[in-house]
């Protein structure tokens, strides 16, 4: 299996596999939209601590939560719920508060109210502002404004790949971004992934995992609240279908993972430090800050 960087990030990853130090495998838990108690409850508590898991530092894996508080009932965003996964040490980002389901024509100053507001609403809430430096573009849809309205929001030092409004580099930090590739045999869907090929979601996501392990390329478990409750149970029983619920399947890999060696959950900006920092273990000095919800 050909292993896949993002180029903004191989020539890093090629120089920590060559410095040395042994490589984790990484994977990175994000939900996309709303971020309410409801939320917080099926993808955190129902999810990742029904899963029993725990990085290798005894921490249980934090989400990454690309937050949009737009009208609709699946893009509300409740502040009590925000500082509660703030606690928990998980990682806030921009979705844009309004969610635009036309970000290919989207102006420079509209991606920067969008981008810049929602920022603004997580800081309102208590979110030290500081710490929101994840984006990620509705329906992945960027355009060629966006990489300038990021890099003036400060998001970017450098981020020249988001120029090209491809579909695959579309979460920036500070000076890096992460792939947001799909799963393989998927058809190109990023989020959500649903059983394809004669594979299940299992299957798929441990196939990703074995194609990245030691290289330092994060596996990214990209969903959505309604993808992790349980209305597939509920289709199971219709149509006499056997496998599991989406979100037993995504807790069956969390612990398969989780239990391989050397295997961390982080967050997009904890990945992020980790290639700044360029080398060494994920438990000094980029994790020894985070806050921990000890599993
Ligand atoms: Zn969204």
């Amino acid at each position: 299996m050909k292993r896949r960087a993002a180029p903004a990030c191989a020539l890093a990853i090629l120089l920590l596999a060559s410095s040395g130090y042994a490589v984790p495998n990484l994977i990175m838990l994000s939900i996309d939209d709303g971020v309410t108690d409801s939320a917080l409850d099926t993808a955190y508590t129902a999810t990742v601590v029904e899963s029993g898991v725990g990085n290798p530092n005894g921490c249980r894996p934090p989400i990454t939560w690309c937050a949009a508080h737009g009208t609709a009932p699946m893009l509300h965003c409740d502040c009590d719920a925000v500082l509660q996964a703030h606690s928990l040490g998980h990682e806030l980002a921009t979705h844009t508060v309004t969610h635009p389901d036309n970000g290919e024509s989207l102006s420079y100053e509209e991606w920067v109210e969008v981008v810049g507001n929602q920022r603004s609403w997580l800081a309102g809430c208590g979110v030290p502002e500081e710490e929101v430096v994840g984006f990620r573009a509705p329906y992945y849809v960027t355009n060629s404004a966006l990489g300038s309205a990021l890099q003036d929001l400060g998001f970017l030092q450098s981020c020249p790949e988001v120029q090209k409004a491809t579909h695959s580099h579309l979460f920036c930090g500070c000076a890096r971004e992460v792939p947001a590739e799909a799963l393989p045999g998927s058809g190109g869907r990023h989020s959500d992934p649903q059983p394809v090929d004669g594979k299940s979601i299992l299957e798929r996501l441990q196939e990703d995992f074995e194609s990245k392990r030691g290289s330092g390329v994060p596996v990214g478990i990209k969903v959505h609240e309604p993808y992790l409750e349980d209305r597939q149970a509920m289709q199971t029983l219709i149509t006499n279908r056997i496998r599991l619920s989406n979100r037993g399947e995504i807790i069956a890999f969390l612990r398969w993972a989780l239990g391989q060696e050397d295997t961390w959950a982080v967050t997009y900006s904890q990945y992020i430090s980790w290639i700044e920092a360029g080398q060494g273990s994920l438990n000094g000095k980029v994790l020894s800050n985070s806050t921990c919800d000890a599993a």
